[in-house]
């Protein structure tokens, strides 16, 4: 029989796939189900980035390249961090991977030993938890509840860290909650970090170009050259230019670091794709435009499933500054019983109920370690998100 490895002991299927699989269920059934739990934009990867893959594979750059990715790319991502961050990386601190997960994988691979500690602020995207169970680490979540906007305070940061703590990870605009730090809040939490000269900073930066309002977004690493002295940005083109599937990210940090993550990369996938590396170059020096226009979208997204959410008595949506999540308290519906003579007492209640009920999907709080919430990732169509918002509407308004 089969036997998995004791890493493994504490993994389970996602439940954001889980929520998934019973949505195509109930759409395989006829039911017009709308899925509101996937972290993907709904745009199509642009014409010349598509272009240039194409080229690129007919012009023969279809073989291994250098673990790290091409020169071209190294030195475009260099260059993007110095144009948008204010930030200087050789190509030497920078590594191109399969995707931005495998940025974060290769680190925690190339630095944690059995034991260490790794301070996740929680509501967190799963992966983190996950990886750094899976690569032997201790995560210790610390709980930041919605009065803190969803955000690490140093009060609590100082309290986490003991002598075994390798990194902090910090996700502005997050996945789950669309709360971004400001300039203010980054700083007071490096204040903590440069008391801590042991600790790590692992910024994960995929968000940066969706924000909204005035919010402007400054990678920590360019707050204090001390902690970019032991920062490693993490970043990608998924999310930006809507490049899912391309699986294409890439990290920023100090060279020692990059050649340990670089060794991980050698015995595990070698170098990312290289098709999509070309795709990526283009995308990154190509046009811009787009991400502002898109950006634009998906402020108008953010404001209509704010605006609609916050009017349902019983529910309650912070404003978020950035990504294209929204992250939203139902505490105020727990004990009401639906028509079909259920009491919802949890987050996961109310989700699995909307989503029998209204066939909305949207994935519970609890799964990002934060309850009574619930996640809607705003990231589909108005007229989509409209009638989502009108079943939620009318689906609550039946509870007593
Ligand atoms: N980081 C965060 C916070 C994310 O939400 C995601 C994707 O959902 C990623 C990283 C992964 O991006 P990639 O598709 O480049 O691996």
């Amino acid at each position: 029989t089969f036997r998995p490895a004791k890493r493994l002991a504490a993994q389970k299927v996602s439940e954001i796939l889980q929520i998934g699989a019973r949505a195509s269920e109930l759409k395989a059934q006829g039911h017009p189900v709308i899925v509101l739990g996937a972290g993907e934009p709904d745009f199509a990867t642009p014409d010349n980035v598509i272009e240039a893959a194409h080229r690129a594979a007919l012009a023969g750059q279809t073989v291994y390249t250098p673990l790290a990715g091409t020169p071209a790319l190294r030195a475009a991502i260099a260059q993007k961090f110095k144009r948008e961050n204010g930030l200087d990386y050789s190509p030497a601190e920078v590594i191109a991977t399969a995707g931005a997960k495998q940025v974060i994988f290769n680190a925690f691979m190339a630095t944690l030993d059995a034991g260490d500690e790794v301070v996740i602020p929680t509501p967190y995207w799963t992966t983190y938890s996950a990886m750094v169970d899976i690569c032997g680490g201790v995560p210790v979540t610390v709980q930041c509840s919605g009065e803190t906007g969803f955000k690490l305070t140093p009060e609590q940061l100082e309290a986490a860290i003991t002598p075994k703590t390798r990194w902090l990870m910090l996700n502005s605009p997050s996945n789950p909650t669309g709360a971004a730090y400001s300039v203010d809040e980054t700083l007071k939490l490096l204040e903590v970090l440069e008391r801590h000269p042991h600790v790590w900073l692992l910024s994960d930066e995929i968000y940066e170009h969706i924000v909204y309002d005035d919010f402007a977004f400054v990678s920590p690493a360019a707050l204090s050259p001390a902690i970019k002295a032991r920062t490693l940005i993490v970043n990608g083109v998924s999310k930006a230019y809507a490049m899912t599937g391309w699986r294409l990210g890439y990290g920023a940090g100090p060279e020692a670091l990059i050649r340990a993550m670089t060794v991980v990369q050698s015995q595990s996938t070698s170098n990312p794709c290289s098709i999509a590396q070309a795709a990526a170059l283009e995308a990154l020096t190509g046009p811009q435009d787009l991400l502002a226009e898109r950006c634009a979208s998906f402020r108008a997204r953010r404001d209509l499933v704010v605006d609609a959410i916050n009017a349902i008595e019983g529910l309650y949506c912070r404003k978020p500054e950035g990504a294209f999540y929204a992250f939203a308290s139902c505490e105020g519906l727990l004990g009401s019983t639906t028509p079909e003579g259920k009491t919802l007492k949890s987050d996961r209640d109310f989700c699995a109920w909307l989503l029998e009920a209204a066939h909305v999907a949207m994935v519970p709080g609890a799964a990002f370690g934060l309850s009574p919430y619930f996640r809607i990732s705003y990231a589909t169509s108005e007229a989509e998100l409209t009638e989502a918002m009108a079943r939620i509407t009318k689906a609550c308004a039946g509870l007593v």
